[in-house]
């Protein structure tokens, strides 16, 4: 596996420190409202991240947090006349609806930042007599950036330059910081707040410390990989490796991965713009697994442009991502049909090892066939498998691998028309095809095991509306109805335990 590194600014070949494990730390969201869709990015991008580097062999110990506390939270329960905690326990559990609805396996561990204060004023501590923080008179602590050599090794930049992208906290005894850089660790509560006590003062930690805090003791120890969002290098990541490594001497992450930004018509994506699009309502339009091709469509470390129709109904993007889903949702449909055969549980990691195994050893014997029309395939098939795989090894160029992936469609829907038309028949093939498409399923993330709540509203409300149009003998309209169908792609048989249907 070879990895960018923000820190090296580098493709790396990947070292874990102890074998076959990875101890990966991924920024979570502040929990304040639903999540967006600039959210989504991170979470999906790693997360394939993680199924593949569990399909190659590893134990990944994935951890990401929520921040639930921050002055958007305690803004946000202000304006509610609420308390600051049941806007972060709201918006956690909201958070995890939409992470199940995009695919998104649960972290190993999702820890919290405010069930974790006693480490960070424990860390805040030994900062301060290490001679990397002060006290200034109003309880605040600062970093002190001098004090640690490396700053800025990870933005590349060096502290003049830094001045002009620091974000200014809005906090008391400012005047007494002494480095323009210093950063907060620590802030006086202001009325009304949520506090906790400290040897400084009551208050609660800067944003910066929790993350340090909380990735060495859940990964256990030094991570092998950092990552998130391209805004958080600096000063979040960059803030977080000068505490990490001024405390202990030892390096944070051996990498550092960042995914580049989301953007909305071609704009960045504010709330201050109105063009702030949440999961929820993204998902309500189009599925999960659909939204989440389009996101691994474009590579990570590449810009990602989503636009919405001037009326706001569609997105040309999700559209085209759909078709694509649908296109390959039939395929894997059809396969299963002509082998008879049951959609397996991928949630099974016996199922996933046989559908590995068995797609190999089809491989190892598939120079047996002396049909020229089906050697070739097999080798083009053997050929897209890897292509998938070193595309992915490739710094997770996940744009790439679908290109395999859908040249490997490509190839079972011309075997599926030459069954359908000449009888033609190859158990192995097929199997190959679908398994090749199943290991795709599983590292991706994307469920192509169609299901019928997969259906459109749209073609739903169709199929009940000819449903209802028979029941009261409108067989003209019934008719009517079929044929609009049929030119939408679905294909619908009356049978005796009700309608059924399929894509053409
Ligand atoms: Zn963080």
């Amino acid at each position: 596996m070879k990895i960018y590194n923000t820190l090296t600014l580098k493709k790396e070949d990947f070292v874990p420190i102890e074998k076959n494990k990875i101890r990966m730390y991924v920024c979570g969201p502040t929990v304040y409202d639903l999540i967006h869709i600039g959210n989504a990015r991170p979470m999906i991008v790693f997360d394939v991240f993680r199924r593949f580097m569990e399909f190659s062999g590893y134990e990944v110990i994935y951890v990401s947090n929520f921040t639930d506390i921050d002055d958007k939270i305690i803004n946000r329960a202000n304006e509610e006349k609420v308390d600051a905690s049941d806007v972060a326990k709201k918006y956690i559990k909201e958070a995890i609806i939409d992470m199940e609805s995009i695919g998104v396996k649960m972290p190993t561990f999702t820890p919290k930042a405010t069930e974790e204060i006693d480490g960070m004023i424990e860390l805040i501590q030994s900062l301060i007599n290490k001679g990397h923080a002060y006290k200034v008179d109003d309880g605040t602590v600062y970093f002190d950036v001098s004090s640690f050599k490396e700053y800025g090794k990870l933005s590349h930049k060096n502290l003049d330059e830094l001045i002009e992208g620091v974000r200014d906290i809005k906090v008391t005894g400012k005047d007494q910081k002494k480095n323009f850089n210093d950063f907060v660790l620590w802030k006086p509560a202001k009325e009304g707040e949520p506090k906790w006590s400290s040897p400084f003062c009551e208050g609660r930690p800067g944003w910066h410390t929790e993350c340090c805090v909380m990735a060495p003791k859940y990964c256990g120890g030094s991570l092998d990989i950092h990552a998130g969002g391209e805004d958080l290098i600096f000063p979040h990541h960059e803030n977080e490796i000068a505490q990490y490594e001024s405390n202990t001497g030892k390096t944070f992450a051996n990498y550092w991965m960042h995914n580049a930004f989301l953007r909305i018509n071609n704009e960045k994506m504010s709330k201050s713009l109105g063009n702030f699009k949440t999961v929820r309502e993204i998902i309500s339009k189009y599925n999960g697994n659909i939204f989440r091709l389009f996101m691994l469509s474009t590579h990570y470390r590449s810009p990602l442009n989503f636009s919405i129709d001037s009326d706001g109904k569609k997105s040309p993007e999700l559209e085209s991502a759909k078709a694509i889903y649908q296109r390959v949702c039939t395929c894997v449909e059809r396969l299963l049909e002509i082998l008879n055969f049951d959609a397996p549980n991928l949630d099974d990691p016996k199922e996933q090892i046989k559908l590995y195994d068995t797609s190999i050893s089809i491989e190892d014997n598939f120079l047996e066939y002396s049909d020229k029309d089906i050697s070739d395939a097999f080798k083009s098939l053997k050929g897209f498998r890897m292509q998938f795989v070193d595309k992915l090894n490739d710094d997770l160029n996940t744009a790439d691998a679908l290109t395999a992936i859908y040249e490997i469609v490509n190839i079972a829907n011309r075997f599926i028309k030459k069954h359908d038309e000449e009888k033609f028949a190859c158990d192995d093939l097929f199997k190959y095809m679908l398994y090749l498409l199943l290991i795709f399923n599983k590292v991706m993330g994307i469920n192509v095991i169609n299901k019928k709540e997969d259906l459109d509203s749209e073609i739903e409300d169709l199929i009940n509306a000819r449903s209802e149009a028979k029941k009261n003998k409108d067989f003209k309209k019934a008719d009517e109805i079929r044929e609009t169908l049929l030119n939408k792609g679905i294909v619908i048989e009356d049978t005796r335990e009700g309608v059924k249907w399929k894509r053409v």
